[in-house]
């Protein structure tokens, strides 16, 4: 049976999400704006974490952590349809208790030192596997991490790191055993304190906020603080990878669908020349192609969350929504800035920031190249059939 329709859990949810968004978040958007106009971010971390707990008396904390540890322990279909309701205000804003999916491989020690006070928002983490020498390549990094007694000292740098700056300590992945490859157990994941000495520095992006560089020089890192085990680091490394592939995208239909429902509004009051915009066909076209796509990417990328929450191997069809899902919102948001016409360039409104911040969408976590990449050669080598799990 096909059924495209929403449970009713899932349709409350949303719509408790939806209500938070709207009478808690939406209303500092101006306030964001004028921040960021200024160079100052648009939420402070105290002001973040007093909505996070806002939310929490909604009912919203941990929405992928287990109920273990506080947290919703939600399936991935419902955890798409939440980031969704997130992407449809600009205010930096998630909810609170989440924790880096692979930071639950920590032991118990590993677990009260680092995932309790990250879950709590008391400590603030990043995740680092890019290097100056590798992105797309993740494979070929090269900061190394040499045992000595029972420690391990790590040298080296990593970049792009987002969080980096404001991160107490980093989930780093280095080379233990350059013989054998990173990704043939040559690699390993460790969790290091900023206290332990390594350095970070902000990096300027076409976006508001930013990554950093971090720096290793001789930090030494005890081997109790290995996460998961020795040589499991570039594994760990894709398995963090995986949770953004269905996130990122789904943060992406809500974006489209708020800028979507702007422009609609302008073509529906606007006039040139004695009419309303909308009554050309022009602007019809970009509004019918726009609305096209963003429903094209809301069934891939809720198909690739179905397929985790299936138990099925979600590669394919999560490269396939993180790849249309990102190109979708950077058409959309470029045809929604088209029929703003001056005002859609000018800082007043947030189309211009929606234009730079989804740039990103198509970079990060898997550029488009490496999601392609990924397409072509599970067709290529028969792992994946055309037409998916119907096939
Ligand atoms: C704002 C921001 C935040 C980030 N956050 C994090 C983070 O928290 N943690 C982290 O570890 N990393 C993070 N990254 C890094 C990000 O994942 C990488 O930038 C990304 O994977 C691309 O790597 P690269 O920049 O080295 O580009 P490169 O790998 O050098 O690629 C350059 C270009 O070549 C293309 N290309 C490369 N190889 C091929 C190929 N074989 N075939 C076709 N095309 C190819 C790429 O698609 C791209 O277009 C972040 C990046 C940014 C910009």
């Amino acid at each position: 049976m096909v059924d495209f329709s929403l449970t009713d859990e899932e349709r409350a949810v949303r719509e408790t999400v939806r209500t938070f968004i709207t009478r808690e978040v939406m209303p500092l958007e101006q306030e964001v704006l004028r921040r960021e106009r200024a160079h100052r971010p648009g939420l402070e971390r105290s002001e973040l974490r007093e909505l996070q707990l806002r939310a929490k008396k909604f009912g919203f904390w941990g929405l992928a952590t287990p109920e273990e540890y506080g947290g919703m322990d939600l399936a991935a279909v419902m955890q798409s349809l939440i980031w969704t309701e997130l992407g449809r205000s600009f205010v930096p804003f998630r909810f609170g208790g989440e924790a880096d999916n692979i930071l639950f491989h920590a032991t118990g020690e590993q677990k009260r030192e680092f995932l309790l006070p990250t879950i709590d928002g008391e400590r603030i983490s990043c995740f680092a596997i890019t290097e100056p020498g590798a992105g797309s390549d993740a494979a070929n990094i090269r900061l190394r991490a040499r045992r000595d007694g029972d420690d391990w000292v790590l040298d080296g740098e990593k970049t792009f790191i987002t969080g980096g700056n404001d991160a107490d300590f980093a989930i780093v992945v280095a080379i233990t055993d350059p013989d054998k490859g990173a990704r043939n157990g040559g690699a390993t994941a460790f969790l290091v304190d900023r206290a332990m000495g390594w350095r970070s520095e902000f990096i300027q992006t076409m976006g508001e906020g930013g990554p950093a560089a971090l720096v290793f020089d001789g930090v030494r890192v005890p081997h109790r603080n290995i996460l998961g085990e020795l040589g499991q680091g570039f594994a760990l490394g894709m398995e963090w990878i995986g949770k953004g592939r269905y996130t990122i995208p789904s943060h992406a239909i809500g974006i489209a669908e708020r800028a979507l429902q702007m422009a609609i509004d302008q073509a529906n009051t606007r006039e040139t020349f004695g009419a309303k915009i909308g009554t050309n066909q022009a602007i019809q076209w970009m509004i019918a192609d726009s609305e096209v796509e963003l429903e094209a990417a809301r069934w891939l990328v809720l198909r690739s969350a179905w397929t985790v929450d299936q138990g099925l191997d979600p590669r394919h069809a999560s490269s396939i929504g993180k790849l249309y899902g990102a190109g979708m919102v950077n058409r959309v948001v470029d045809r929604v800035l088209q029929i703003h016409g001056g005002m859609g360039y000018t800082r007043e409104l947030p189309i211009e920031r929606w234009y730079r911040q989804v740039r990103l969408y198509r970079i990060f976590e898997g550029t488009d190249e490496m999601q392609r990449l990924i397409i072509s050669r599970d067709l290529l080598r028969g792992y994946t059939k055309i037409g998916g799990h119907l096939a």
